[in-house]
């Protein structure tokens, strides 16, 4: 495993991390989980991330992940970079979502209990909250480093101006803002357009979720939908997305993958890794196969420059 420095903090993260949005549920069985989360550890994975909405239902990937952590992983704690998130629904009632005080304390108190963990690494806000003040949801995320219930904070789905207001009101609470989550793929190339060089230029380190543009990247769909994949399930991953145009440059993309010597998987992945500031790929994976195929995307070649133009072209057409 090759690790990279997340921003200016003293720690460094995986190139590639795990994600337990999907796959780690009730709905799953809990032997795949704590086979791919234990596998994942193996093979230097040492970056695993949550939110307390994860799961189905929500908040049993946290429930799901402490339990491998308590029967596996216990002993590995200082190892081990664990992240949660507050932001989206959690419980009824207007306390239940978006960014007040209120709502990020006791949400990753209940996080917390989840995991059965007493701090968590990182502790992000999910997503920017219209209604209230970015100074209430930045100072609530200071307050619990300062009472040692996190070590580093985040932002997650944040624009490129939130993001500079949010690095100012943290900077002047001494908490500086560790790493900002956009969703970044060759599908969603969004962070590129000022995004990347706000967090560059304040060194604030990228983690990037969904490089998979779950599941799109990869071959799962280019001869179909098979069955319990995320696209046949339809909540998150809708069958219209896989346009006609889509499927071919899709299938362009796998050619060019397979001349590289790699998966159209592992293309997508290293090709999200050529910029250096991206510090980490948050993946996610239904199995022990898939993860290894997106993990060997470290041991591919550099990118020529015909190479990326052909990738430019193909996302163009
Ligand atoms: P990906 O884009 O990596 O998609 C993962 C899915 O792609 C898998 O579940 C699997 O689909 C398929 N897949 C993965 N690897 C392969 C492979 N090698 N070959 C074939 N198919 C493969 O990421 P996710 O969308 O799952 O997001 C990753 C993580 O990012 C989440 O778990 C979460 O931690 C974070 N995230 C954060 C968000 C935020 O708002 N901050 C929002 C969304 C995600 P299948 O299950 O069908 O087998």
């Amino acid at each position: 495993m090759s690790y990279r420095r997340l921003g200016t903090t003293g720690v460094v993260l995986p190139e590639i991390s795990l994600g337990l949005w999907q796959n780690f549920g009730d709905d799953g069985p809990a032997d795949r989980h704590r086979t791919i989360i234990t596998h994942a550890f193996d093979r230097g994975v040492t970056h695993f991330d949550l939110a307390n909405n994860y799961g189905v239902p929500a908040g049993s990937a946290e429930s799901n992940f402490g339990a491998v952590l308590r029967r596996d992983l216990r002993r590995y704690r200082n190892e081990l970079v664990i992240t949660s998130k507050a932001g989206y629904r959690m419980w009824p009632g207007p306390y239940g979502e978006w960014g007040s005080r209120k709502y990020l304390t006791a949400s990753l108190d209940e996080s917390l209990t989840r995991l059965g963990v007493d701090y968590v690494d990182i502790f992000y806000s999910h997503r920017p909250d219209p209604h209230t003040p970015l100074e209430e949801t930045m100072g609530a995320l200071a307050d619990l480093v300062h009472r040692g219930k996190a070590l580093y904070v985040g932002v997650s789905n944040y624009d490129a101006a939130q993001t500079a207001q949010a690095i100012a009101l943290l900077k002047e609470l001494r908490v500086p803002l560790a790493v900002h989550q956009p969703r970044y793929s060759m599908l969603d190339r969004g962070p590129e357009e000022g995004l990347l060089d706000v967090l560059d230029g304040n060194g604030v380190g990228c983690v990037c979720y969904s490089p998979l543009a779950q599941g799109l990247l990869t071959n799962r769909y280019l001869t179909g939908t098979p069955a319990g994949s995320r696209m046949s399930r339809g909540d998150t991953l809708n069958p219209d997305t896989l346009s006609p145009a889509l499927l071919t440059t899709l299938r362009g993309l796998d050619r060019l993958a397979h001349e590289r010597g790699q998966t159209l998987a592992q293309t997508a992945l290293s090709w999200a890794l050529r910029d250096a500031r991206v510090t980490s790929l948050i993946i996610g994976a239904s199995s022990v196969a898939q993860f290894d195929d997106s993990l060997d995307a470290l041991c591919g070649p550099s990118f020529t420059e015909e190479e990326l133009a052909g990738i430019d072209q193909l996302l163009a057409d």
